[in-house]
């Protein structure tokens, strides 16, 4: 599972759909931070925020950047094909392992 947030945490991007299977697993082994850039379709995401929250600006005819109206984050940028590539943290297949503090860092 992916999820992406901007800094003030109103935005919430999770990533749904094929993107696990096709991902490289070396790439997430080289990412200590466990952040990664994904390409996928905007049908594979989903964005759980206030209507009011989300800024779109056409950076060129085929590109659109989405952020957030309250922070400033850069969200992601999306094709006119509806193809978007953003930044995202890999939190693994269970989600319940999140509660369990010793694999946190500091
Ligand atoms: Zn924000």
């Amino acid at each position: 599972m992916y999820r992406s947030s901007c800094s003030c945490q109103e935005v919430q991007i999770k990533v749904s759909g094929c993107c696990e299977q096709a991902l490289d697993l070396e790439t997430l082994s080289c990412n200590d931070d466990q952040s990664l850039t994904l390409t996928t379709h905007r049908r594979n995401i989903s964005i759980d925020c206030a209507a009011h929250a989300l800024g779109e600006i056409q950076l060129h005819p085929n590109q659109t950047q989405v952020f957030c109206n309250l922070c400033s984050t850069q969200l992601f940028t999306q094709n006119a094909g509806g193809e978007v590539e953003l930044t995202v943290k890999y939190y693994g297949h269970d989600v319940l392992s999140e509660h369990h503090g010793q694999f946190n860092l500091p």
